[in-house]
């Protein structure tokens, strides 16, 4: 780890920043030192006489959270000088802007009427709550009956979501992304008025939230000045993908006397769709008194120079752009490599082969990355690494917290915590056998003490069992993590009743239970879990294996502020990138094109970014299986292919094909045969991945 002495004389000023100056901002390409940067400055005030558990250091993920507590805590043991044998200072609030709000909210909870054991809705619960609210209010009823259609659940959520976290009136949101549904706004006020009612009753969350509740917080003056002075530092990273909300709450920081630091890059900004807008970090200066200073970063100190060339002009070729050129020192290397392979099958060979041969180099699995659009593109691959026996982790997605005996699991414990959430309770309830939909109603229906309620006689005993299990997790002797063990012994003679692969489901509850080890209280694992899950049971938070060696597997969106030695980019065509979703709007588009800079730019020596040409889809209807033709994406169009070195691939698809997939970036050669195609080979049957 570098010392502070090794900084360029950029990062030296920004890291020796006046701390009683102007807030500081730091603004630089991919791989520049940001983050080194932040974490030297942590060091540096820490030097200078700050207590590091006044420091609260701010983030978009849990991992890269924990790689930012990693980096300052190893700077900061060497900048102390402590002997090496002791464990570095312990950096208390450093966390996703999510999980801070909601310690923040448990902290402060009586001060607003808040049960301090809330619930922490994810989206699942949240869209599900919102359902059972637009049924409520009757707003579903005339689906179907040829009347106007009333927006679903998950749509409601996004609009009411974009609304909070850009701070603009539901009409606006609505003219500018949901046209056709402001004739309802009307309707959607009330629901989400309802919505707010329910949650409230039940002492729920949802994300959004805990980032609004906390702003609120900011704006009652006793408790600002209460928050702001648990800190004297406020270090972000990432700033580039603050939503209005996150930008207001730094500022009202800020006002509270907080020191503020942050460091991002708009080349990188990758959330619009959660709110995120570039022009926060480029207002960013002028919304202080004085105005914050800026300190550009120009040397990337990650990549070869001719991988950031490549990378550099893909983001060059960006509708807009606040240019900036990036230089490297390192020594020349290889040109990424442009690999167009047949199928996805194919690039899944080939992927594991690459993974292979360099790791026959001596360069560790862990050393590598395989990186992706979205969780299912990586399906196939998987499949393939089982094969092969390649262990290998994924991050980003929501699978584990999605399976059924996790979320039952952590219902028990989020009831246990909140008796008024009634999703929780329905979850558990639903567990107990001879518990029926109507005594399931009863129950929610049912006020008072809990052993009050009548089960059927049927439910009896199972019903006095998880009783049980409530008083004791309610009970101030209740400890953790024990308590998940008794949660979990509760719940299995369930699971092996409801699952027939009930086994392999066991394992992940004691993957739950490792996981659970390395958190404080139960609250906080359940809301950390919620706020940030991880992708399967092997995710790297507690696994077992860590020492061991494994390939990661990431969505591009959790790779953020990350790096490897050799880096593989799968599907890199229209229509997986950009996203199909993506093609109608020019800014979705322009995100779309910086997902692929931020993938690009986590490698340090090696790049392939790979591009299937057929892809095989399964129809239900219609046409049956099909082939889907694909080209190889338009953020990398010809002018650019200098910079890399093309393979092609190894049986290439018939010209005529190739020639209709000029005229369409995307299109279903099935259906412009009118069906004519013929049927897939038995050989294609097997790499379905329905
Ligand atoms: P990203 O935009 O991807 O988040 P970043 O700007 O935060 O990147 P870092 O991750 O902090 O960049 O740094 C990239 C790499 O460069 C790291 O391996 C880091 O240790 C190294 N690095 C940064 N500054 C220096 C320096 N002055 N001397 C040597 N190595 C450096
Ligand atoms: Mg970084």
């Amino acid at each position: 780890m570098l010392a502070i002495t090794e900084l360029n004389p950029q990062q030296a000023a920004a890291v020796q920043h006046p701390p009683q100056g102007a807030p500081l901002l730091v603004i630089a390409g991919a791989g520049s030192g940001k983050t080194l940067t932040l974490a030297a400055r942590l060091a540096w005030l820490v030097q200078q006489g700050a207590d590091p558990h006044r420091v609260l250091m701010l983030t978009f993920s849990r991992r890269a959270a924990a790689e930012m507590a990693r980096r300052a805590g190893r700077l900061l043991h060497q900048s102390l000088g402590l002997p090496s044998n002791t464990a570095p200072p312990v950096l208390p609030w450093c966390g996703t802007f999510h999980s801070v709000g909601a310690r923040l909210l448990r902290d402060e909870a009586a001060h607003i009427g808040l049960a301090p054991g809330f619930t922490v809705l994810d989206r699942a619960d949240a869209q599900d709550l919102l359902a059972i609210t637009r049924q409520a209010l009757g707003l579903a009823a005339d689906e179907g009956s040829g009347q106007r259609r009333f927006p679903l659940a998950p749509t409601c959520l996004a609009m009411h979501s974009r609304s909070i976290n850009t701070r603009q009136p539901l009409a606006e949101v609505l003219a500018a992304q949901w046209p056709w549904c402001s004739a309802v706004e009307a309707d959607l006020q009330r629901l989400f008025a309802a919505y707010a009612h329910a949650k409230l009753q039940q002492q729920s969350l949802d994300f959004d939230d805990l980032l609004l509740a906390w702003w609120h917080l900011m704006q009652v003056p006793a408790l600002a000045e209460r928050i702001g002075a648990r800190y004297d530092h406020v270090l972000v990273d990432e700033v580039q993908d603050i939503n209005r909300l996150q930008a207001d709450i730094l500022h009202a920081l800020a006002q509270q006397g907080c020191r503020l630091t942050a460091v991002g890059d708009d080349a990188q900004s990758i959330y619009a769709f959660r709110g995120a807008d570039v022009r926060h970090i480029l207002d960013f200066p002028q919304r202080f008194d004085p105005p914050a200073s800026v300190v550009t970063l120009e040397q990337n100190y990650r990549s070869t120079p001719q991988l950031l060339a490549a990378s550099n002009a893909v983001i060059a070729l960006a509708a807009e752009r606040y240019a900036k050129q990036l230089w490297s020192e390192r020594a020349a290397g290889l040109k990424p490599r442009l690999i167009t392979v047949e199928d996805e099958a194919a690039q899944a060979r080939g992927v594991a082969d690459a993974v292979l041969a360099l790791r026959e180099t001596g360069l560790q699995l862990k050393r590598q990355a395989v990186l992706f659009r979205t969780s299912q593109h990586s399906a196939p691959l998987e499949l393939e690494l089982v094969r092969r026996g390649i262990p290998f982790v994924k991050f980003g997605g929501l699978k584990f917290m999605e399976a059924a005996h996790v979320k039952d699991t952590l219902a028990v414990l989020r009831w246990a915590d909140n008796p008024a959430s009634k999703l929780a309770a329905l979850r558990s309830a639903r567990l107990v056998p001879g518990m029926g939909p109507a005594s399931v109603r009863r129950l929610l229906e049912h006020t008072g003490p809990l052993d009050a309620f009548k089960p059927p006689p049927a439910a009896a005993r199972p019903w006095a069992e998880l009783l049980a299990l409530m008083a004791h997790l309610r009970n101030e002797g209740a400890r953790w993590p024990d308590d998940l063990a008794r949660v979990t012994a509760w719940y299995r003679p369930h699971l092996e009743r409801l699952h027939d692969d009930a086994r392999v489901r066991w394992a992940d509850l004691q993957q739950l239970s490792l996981m659970a080890a390395a958190h404080a209280s139960r609250e906080r694992f359940v809301t950390e879990l919620t706020l940030d899950p991880p992708e399967a049971s092997s995710d790297e938070s507690g696994a077992p294996h860590h020492d061991e060696d494994y390939l990661i597997l990431s969505t591009i969106h959790s790779a953020k502020g990350q790096e490897w030695n050799a880096v593989h980019v799968l599907n890199v065509v229209d229509g997986c990138m950009p996203a199909d979703l993506a093609t109608g709007r020019s800014e979705e588009i322009e995100e779309e094109r910086r997902l692929l800079y931020v993938a690009m730019t986590r490698a340090r020596d090696a790049l392939s970014l790979w591009s299937p040409q057929r892809f095989f889809v399964t129809q239900q209807r219609a046409y049956g299986d099909r082939h889907l033709y694909a080209l190889r994406s338009r953020f990398v169009p010809d002018a650019l292919l200098s910079h890399f070195d093309s393979v092609q691939p190894q049986a290439p698809i018939s010209g005529a094909a190739l020639a209709a997939c000029e005229t369409a970036p995307v299109f279903d050669l099935g259906a412009a045969l009118r069906g004519s195609w013929p049927a897939p080979s038995a050989r294609d049957q097997g790499q379905n991945r329905g």
